[in-house]
């Protein structure tokens, strides 16, 4: 049942178009792990986000773009506006600059799908970010109300928040078995599948896993930090180059699945919650003092690792802003770092292998 989730991670969009099909529901698509997926389950669509694509080009994108803007933004307006998938809203949020502009892309090519954003706080950690955090999500509720012609059900949003957190919870433990018990691409393989199946399918294909869990690499062990994981052969090649995976700091993975929500009177004030009050942010979301940093350090530490790699996307700012500082943090708790600029490219670039080789051999 592994391969259920094989597919997904390799083929997502393939995955979106066979359950679209086989639900008779349109999809609900968001571009941001900041966006609660739940809340499309709740409009009576597939909620999904569209992991991060590679392709040598974009012939659609790169019409609308500026060359500098990154790949995950460009492959997914790519997606939306050359798949024909059987789409039912665009669910975009603020944060990056490339993010904030794929709406208006959208409105320009005049997809006929209603596009609605979510317009989530700068900074978290007070209450005024909570409260910006409730408005938001009423505004995209009502938006979304008056585009699909019909309100959230309450009932589905209730089975949908119990049903995708139990999702991130076996995808969190996963994570945090990485390269002890659990394989780390099998863990990104969860990861990347839970983004675009149903939460039922992912909860069965994990349920019916055969219990020995594959081999585990031996080699250096790293923490990939990154916005999304560029594509699961990225994490294929480290590994095979000689480093063993065992901590995550990406949107993908532990910053996604890190979202809890508290069920209360409120459903949607505890969905809104749980987007500020998330254990792990990244640097689109401004955080009091040093708490990222610290945190990443920590998860480094708590791991174990011995390096860190960087797959930051080529004119990704927000990233590229923050890795001198988290660099220098983790160099200073004795942590090895490779920063590394991804792109189009299914996996590491021949330059890149030969980067990655160079840090595991100082380090074996
Ligand atoms: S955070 Fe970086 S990689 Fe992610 S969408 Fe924004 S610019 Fe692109």
């Amino acid at each position: 049942m592994d391969d259920v989730l094989t597919r997904a991670a390799r083929d997502p969009v393939g995955a979106l178009r066979e359950r679209a099909e086989a639900s008779g529901r349109e999809l609900g698509l968001a571009f941001s792990s900041y966006f609660p997926l739940e809340v499309a389950d709740a409009f009576d669509l597939e909620g999904a986000w569209l992991p991060n694509l590679t392709a040598p080009d974009y012939p659609a994108a790169d019409a609308e773009f500026q060359t500098f803007v990154c790949n995950p933004v460009r492959a997914a307006v790519e997606v939306v506006l050359s798949e024909g998938l059987p789409l039912g809203l665009l669910a975009t949020t603020t944060g990056c600059d490339a993010r904030l502009a794929m709406g208006g892309v959208f409105r320009e090519e005049r997809v006929p799908v209603p596009t609605v954003m979510l317009r989530l706080p700068v900074a978290v950690g007070t209450p005024a970010s909570l409260r910006q955090a409730e408005r938001a999500l009423w505004a995209f509720c009502d938006e979304a109300r008056e585009a699909l012609g019909h309100g959230l059900d309450e009932d589905l949003l209730r089975e949908a928040c119990a049903a995708r957190q139990t999702v991130r919870e076996r995808v969190t433990d996963l994570l945090d078995r990485m390269g002890d018990s659990v394989p780390a691409v099998r863990a990104y393989r969860a990861a990347l599948a839970s983004q675009v199946l149903a939460p039922g399918v992912v909860l069965d294909a994990l349920d019916s896993a055969p219990r020995d869990d594959g081999s585990i690499a031996r080699g250096v062990r790293v923490l990939v930090s990154a916005s999304s994981l560029p594509s699961l052969q990225t994490i294929e090649d480290l590994e095979s180059l000689g480093a063993v995976v065992v901590a995550d700091d990406t949107c993908t993975g532990t910053r996604a699945a890190s979202r809890r929500v508290t069920p209360g009177d409120d459903l949607l004030a505890a969905v809104a919650r749980s987007l500020v009050e998330r254990p792990s942010h990244g640097p689109v979301m401004v955080e009091p003092g040093r708490a990222r940093v610290d945190r990443v350090v920590a998860l480094a530490r708590r791991r174990e690792a011995r390096a860190a790699v960087f797959l930051r996307h080529k004119f990704c700012d927000p990233h590229a802003f923050e890795v001198p500082v988290l660099r220098r943090a983790l160099e200073e708790a004795g942590i090895a770092c490779l920063d590394l600029e991804v792109d189009r490219e299914p996996g590491l670039t021949p330059r890149d292998r030969m980067r990655v080789e160079t840090l595991l051999e100082g380090l074996a």
